[in-house]
């Protein structure tokens, strides 16, 4: 094989593949099959970093593992505490793309808010990934691979529930965030009931009938953000090929209980008329509202709705039957809004105060 192909990741593969393939090749090499079940328990239940880890195999078998696959890991460049306790991670992937991860505690639920995608093509006007525009799809190893990387820390960090509310569109990755479900979900892999994983989408039909085509119980959440075709092409762009009624019509079929998604932008989608179309929508498809302090970050212009505004705006909703939570802002004193690590990094003007968006109150 030639050295520039690049060795076959471990972490890319499903539970069933992985093991199939390890089997394979231990059989090739005359191995016992229970050394394949003992390489593929540590890479995502007892992790390590690299095949020479592994002590309990012969080093011969070690290195000849090295030089037939590979186990990624993502570089934690930054880590950066709150003192809510939300932490953010900023990942430096190994062709120089960042990535972030946030872990927000709340009593005894750890949520990670994971990244799909290094930056984002989808322009919503008013978040911090996508003014820096779309870098590259991640891989299967690249969006799993943060909840292993943070298992490996000394303490590990283990969540109870995954939202993918990160940087990116998790449905225009289906092809990677797929897997990387089952590798979240699989008992076998990473073990994260369904129902505490969350798939976050501005409404990428193909993406939603795949999501609801799978058998377990994830959970998805459709970032909504104004009640109307003509507002909500002025601040999500994707509104024209993904109209509305198409978004709610798809939330209606799906077979799990839905949450819409909806940033308070001062004066601009907060307003009475605004609440009652919105609690038409959310009734069509039975839909649970979340509605989302905006977070300075990504702005531009906007400006966060008074909170007793937000107030009289869940009142409205409740008032027409539709169930509604007011999201708690965290990390507070974090620049942690959607990109904004990265953002620093690459030397731009940084926000005065910002919170993360990776919320636990998710359904
Ligand atoms: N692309 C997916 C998931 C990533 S964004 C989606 O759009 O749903 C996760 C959530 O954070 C979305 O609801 C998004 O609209 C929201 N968000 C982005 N920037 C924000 C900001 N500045 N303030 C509050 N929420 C923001």
């Amino acid at each position: 094989m030639s050295a520039s192909i690049p060795l076959p990741d471990l972490l890319d593969l499903e539970p069933d593949a992985a093991l199939e393939t390890l089997r394979a090749w231990m059989a090739a090499r005359g191995e016992p099959a229970y050394r394949a079940t003992q390489v593929f328990g540590r890479l995502w239940q007892r992790p390590v970093r690299a095949f020479d880890d592994i002590t309990e195999l012969p080093k011969a078998l070690r290195e000849a593992l090295a030089a037939a696959f590979r186990i990624s890991s993502l570089e934690l460049a930054t880590r950066q505490q709150s003192i809510d306790g939300t932490e953010k991670f900023l990942f430096r992937l190994h062709d120089g793309q960042f990535i972030e991860t946030v872990a927000i505690p709340d009593g005894d639920r750890l949520t990670f808010c994971i990244s799909s995608q290094a930056g984002c093509a989808l322009q919503c006007a008013f978040c911090a990934t996508g003014a820096m525009g779309f870098q590259r799809n991640l891989a299967p190893s690249e969006i799993a691979g943060q909840v292993r990387e943070l298992r490996m820390l000394t303490p590990p960090i283990s969540p109870t529930n995954i939202v993918f509310m990160g940087m990116g569109e998790p449905l225009m990755n289906w092809k990677a965030v797929g897997p990387a479900l089952t590798l979240l979900n699989d008992p076998r892999a990473l073990g994260i009931g369904a129902r505490h994983i969350t798939i976050s989408t501005v409404g990428i039909l193909p993406g939603i009938h795949a999501l609801g085509a799978r058998p377990e119980q994830f959970r998805l959440a459709i970032s909504i953000h104004a009640p109307s075709d003509a507002l909500r092409r002025t601040l999500m762009p994707v509104n024209t090929k993904y109209p509305l009624a198409d978004v709610i019509a798809a939330a209606a079929e799906f077979d799990r209980r839905v949450t819409f998604e909806y940033v308070m932008l001062g004066g601009v989608n907060d307003q009475p008329e605004h609440a009652a179309q919105l609690a038409q929508l959310a009734r069509a498809c039975r839909a649970f509202v979340n509605l989302i302090p905006l977070h300075p970050g990504g702005s531009m212009g906007f400006s966060p709705s008074p909170a007793p505004v937000i107030a009289a705006f869940a009142k409205a909703l409740r008032a027409r039957g539709v169930e509604t939570a007011v999201r708690r802002s965290r990390g507070i004193d974090l620049a942690a809004a959607c990109g904004q690590l990265r953002t620093e990094r690459l030397g731009r003007r940084l926000p005065v105060a910002a919170e993360n968006h990776g919320e636990v109150h998710v359904a």
